[in-house]
């Protein structure tokens, strides 16, 4: 199997063609075509599973760059987590033919100025944790109204962090019919109830 099969857009393949990407790995092989699919999905996988792709192309490939609003939000429990998934999605980025614009939202960067360049112009992609994403959120200075997607990255550390009810503001503001994308390693009781209250008759994948 190859990722021609997923019949992704030609610029995410010549994406993957630059990082010497050419099999799927198994979460991609089974989570794609979900998510290509529409479905909610909760994925308990680990890191190194190849799991920020797995949600990243099929994300990426449902964009359209012509409505310039948030269409896909992901939250990662700290800052490294997140840089990594924005880098990732970056190097797709790089590759669309028309400009895909994501922006990296997280704590410990300047405030006022990511409320500035927000309140100019929104990003089609939100990658942050989920504190300062709620923060921009508040000040009105991120719509996500519009958003269609939403990825919870590493949901048990944000729960053991403490990040969850951030989570939760973030996911009461955003539209009904939203496709929800939940990974964790591990899925511990405390995070039942959100899970319940947010990702409606999942796909539950064990990889
Ligand atoms: P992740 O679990 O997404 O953090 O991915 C773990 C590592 O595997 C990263 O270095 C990825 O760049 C790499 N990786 C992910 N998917 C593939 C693939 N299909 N082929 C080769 N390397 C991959």
């Amino acid at each position: 199997m190859t990722f021609k099969s997923f019949q992704l857009q030609p610029y995410l393949n010549e994406a993957l063609a630059e990082i010497h990407f050419e099999t799927p790995t198994e979460v991609q092989k089974k989570l794609i075509p979900v998510i290509q699919s529409g479905r909610n999905v909760i994925g308990q996988s680990q890191t190194g599973s190849g799991k920020t792709h797995t949600f990243l192309l099929p994300l990426f490939d449902g964009i359209d760059p012509e409505k310039e609003e948030v269409q896909v939000i992901v939250t990662a429990p700290s800052r490294e987590l997140a840089e990594q998934i924005y880098q990732a999605a970056l190097q797709l980025a790089e590759h669309a033919p028309k400009k895909i614009r994501v922006a990296n939202i997280v704590g410990g960067t300047d405030k006022q100025r990511q409320m500035s360049k927000l309140k100019h112009q929104q990003p089609h992609v939100v990658i942050g944790t989920p504190g300062r994403i709620a923060d921009m959120m508040t000040e009105q200075a991120l719509k996500v109204h519009t958003a269609t997607k939403f990825v919870v990255d590493e949901a048990d550390m944000t729960l053991d962090l403490g990040f969850l009810s951030e989570v939760d503001q973030i996911a009461a503001q955003l539209p009904d019919h939203l496709q929800m994308l939940v990974f964790s390693a591990t899925i511990p009781e405390k995070l039942k109830p959100f899970l319940k209250k947010y990702v409606e008759n999942p796909v539950i994948e064990h990889i």
